[in-house]
C-alpha cells in the first residue's frame, strides 16, 4: 500500500529541495527522494549544484584566484613572498568540507521543516505513484495528490571521447584532480569549460580550450565577449574556436598516460597531446529510468520533460522543474521555479518572470548579464540606446587593482526602460542584480541614473553606466 503525501518530489537539486521546503511551510505533507551518494558513498541531498557544480567550482576558482593573485598582482601593492606553493589536495579538501557542509544542511533544514527524505531512485508509475528503489535495497511507493520531477541533468558523453574518470572527465573528474595537470585540453569553450579551465590554469596547467562554434560564447553582449576573450588570452588560456574534436585517443600506463586530441579547424587535421581531458559540451536532462510505462509524461527530442508555463506536464497533479525541464540550466531559475510550482500547488499565485534571470560566468573577470543583448534587440526590431562605463574609469575598482572590463546599460529608445544590463569586470556576479531588480520593476535608465550609489564603489560603474544612456556620464566623455 502506498503511503499517501500531498506533494512527492522526485530530485533533491536546487529546484527539488526549493520546491520540497516551500511545499511543506505552506502545511502540504512532503515527501523528497534523492538518489545520490556523496564522496564518502553516504547520501548528499543538493543535486549537482552542491555536490559537483555551483558551490565546489566556486570553492576551486576562489583558492587558485588567491594563488595567481600571488603571483600576478601582489607585487602591485608591494607585497612579496618567497616560494608559493599549492597544496592541491588541501584545496580540494577545502571544497570537499564546503559540499559536506551544504549538503548536511539540506538535510537538517528537511528535518526542520518536516519534509520527508527517502534516499534512493524514484520512477514515476502511472496514477501519480513513486516507486522507490531505496540503498538498503528495500522497495517504497509513495502516493502524491501532486508529484514534482526535479530530476536535474548529466553531462553529456560524446561518443569518440568517453569519460574513464582519470584522463577523460566531466566536471566530477575536473573538481577533484589529486595534482595539477601539466597539459590540460577542455571541449567545450562554455561557463563550465571556462570556469574549470580557469582554476587549473591559475595553478600552473597549460590549458587548451577546443570550442566547435565560430564564435566566442555567443549568448553573450558581443563586446563583453570580446573583452573576455582579450583577458583569458592574457592569463594565458589558449581558445581555439571552429576547432570540432573527432577523434581521443589514450595512450601509456600509470602515470604517463596521454590523452591524443584529434581536431579539425580551418587549416585542416591538427592533434594535441595532454595529460587530462576534460568534456564540458553541454548537459542533458536527467531522465533515464525516470517514467515508467503509463506515466504519461512527455519527452521532447532534447530529452527534456515537456511543460507548460507553470511547470505543469498536462498529466493531473504532476509537475517538473529545473534542469530538466526547458529554459537556462542554472540553478536559480531551477530555485523559483520550485518555489512557484509549491505555491501553485497550494492555491497561491506562483510565477517565474523569465525575461530577469541572471546570467553569471565566474572567471577572471567575471561576465554576467541579463536581458536581452543589442544583437536581439536589433534582431527584433526594438528601439534601444545604449550607455556603457569602463571600470578603468572607476576608482574603486584601480584601487583594486580590478581595471579591466566595463557595464553597459540598454534602454529602450522611446521609453527609456531598461531591456538589458551586461557587465564584466570584477564582482559583476553581485553587480548585476541591480539591473535584475531595475528591470522587475520596469525601471528606467533615467531611474538608475537618479538612484545615489556610494562612491567609492564598484556599483558606481552601473550608475555612469545608465547616465551615459542619457549621454551625461559625468566621468567620461560623452
Ligand atoms: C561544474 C558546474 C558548475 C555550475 N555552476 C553553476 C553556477 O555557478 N550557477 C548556476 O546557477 N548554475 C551552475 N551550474 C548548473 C546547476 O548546477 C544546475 O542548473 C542545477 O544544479 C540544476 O538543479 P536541479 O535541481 O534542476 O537539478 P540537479 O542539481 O541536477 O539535481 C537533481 C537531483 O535529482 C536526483 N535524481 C535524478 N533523478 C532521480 C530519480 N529518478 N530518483 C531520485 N533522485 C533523482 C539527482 O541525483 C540529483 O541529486 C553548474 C553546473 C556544473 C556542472
Amino acid at each position: 500500500m502506498a503511503e499517501q503525501f500531498d506533494v512527492v518530489v522526485i530530485g533533491a537539486g536546487p529546484a527539488g529541495y526549493h520546491a520540497a521546503i516551500r511545499a511543506a511551510q505552506l502545511g502540504l505533507k512532503t515527501a523528497c527522494i534523492d538518489a545520490a551518494l556523496g564522496k564518502d558513498g553516504k547520501p548528499a541531498l543538493g543535486g549537482t549544484c552542491l555536490r559537483v557544480g555551483c558551490i565546489p567550482s566556486k570553492a576551486l576558482l576562489d583558492s587558485s584566484r588567491q594563488y595567481w593573485n600571488m603571483s600576478h598582482v601582489f607585487d602591485q601593492h608591494g607585497i612579496s613572498y618567497k616560494d608559493a606553493k599549492i597544496d592541491v589536495e588541501k584545496m580540494v579538501g577545502r571544497k570537499d568540507a564546503i559540499v559536506k557542509q551544504f549538503t548536511g544542511g539540506i538535510a537538517q533544514l528537511f528535518k526542520a521543516n518536516k519534509v520527508t527524505a527517502y534516499y534512493g531512485f524514484g520512477q514515476l508509475q502511472a496514477g501519480n505513484v513513486v516507486k522507490v528503489k531505496q540503498h538498503d535495497g528495500t522497495e517504497v511507493e509513495l502516493k502524491g495528490t501532486n508529484v514534482i520531477i526535479a530530476a536535474g541533468s548529466d553531462s553529456i558523453e560524446l561518443p569518440f571521447a568517453k569519460f574513464d574518470g582519470e584522463t577523460i572527465v566531466d566536471n566530477v573528474g575536473a573538481l577533484d584532480f589529486a595534482e595539477t595537470p601539466k597539459r590540460l585540453a577542455v571541449i567545450g569553450a562554455g561557463v563550465i569549460g571556462l570556469e574549470l579551465g580557469s582554476v587549473w590554469k591559475r595553478l600552473g596547467a597549460e590549458v587548451t580550450i577546443l570550442e566547435a562554434m565560430p564564435d566566442f560564447l555567443a549568448a553573450a553582449d558581443a563586446e563583453v565577449a570580446k573583452l573576455a576573450a582579450r583577458e583569458f588570452k592574457k592569463q594565458g588560456l589558449d581558445i581555439k574556436l571552429n576547432a570540432k574534436v573527432s577523434k581521443t585517443e589514450i595512450t601509456g600506463k600509470g602515470k604517463k598516460k596521454e590523452v591524443v586530441v584529434t581536431y579539425n579547424d580551418a587549416e585542416g587535421e591538427k592533434t594535441l597531446t595532454v595529460d587530462k581531458l576534460l568534456v564540458a559540451v553541454g548537459r542533458r536532462a536527467a531522465t533515464n529510468g525516470l517514467l515508467a510505462d503509463g506515466a504519461g509524461v512527455q519527452v521532447n527530442e532534447r530529452g527534456q520533460i515537456v511543460v507548460d508555463e507553470h511547470c505543469h506536464t498536462g498529466v493531473d497533479g504532476v509537475w517538473a522543474v529545473g534542469d530538466c525541464v526547458r529554459g537556462p540550466m542554472l540553478a536559480h531559475k531551477g530555485f523559483e521555479e520550485g518555489i512557484a510550482v509549491a505555491e501553485l500547488i497550494a492555491g497561491l499565485p506562483g510565477h517565474v518572470n523569465f525575461d530577469t534571470i541572471p546570467w553569471v560566468i565566474y572567471t577572471e573577470p567575471e561576465l554576467a548579464w541579463v536581458g536581452k543583448t543589442e544583437a536581439q534587440l536589433k534582431a527584433e526590431g526594438i528601439p534601444y540606446k545604449a550607455g556603457s562605463f569602463p571600470f578603468a574609469a572607476n576608482g574603486r575598482a584601480v584601487a583594486m587593482v580590478e581595471p579591466a572590463g566595463f557595464v553597459k546599460v540598454l534602454a529602450h529608445a522611446e521609453t527609456d526602460r531598461v531591456l538589458g544590463m551586461h557587465l564584466v569586470g570584477a564582482n559583476v556576479s553581485e553587480l548585476v542584480h541591480e539591473g535584475v531588480l531595475t528591470m522587475e520593476f520596469s525601471g528606467s535608465a533615467d531611474d538608475l541614473a537618479r538612484i545615489c550609489h556610494a562612491h567609492p564603489s564598484l556599483s558606481e560603474v552601473i550608475h555612469d553606466a545608465a547616465m551615459a544612456v542619457g549621454k551625461r556620464a559625468i566621468h567620461k566623455a560623452n
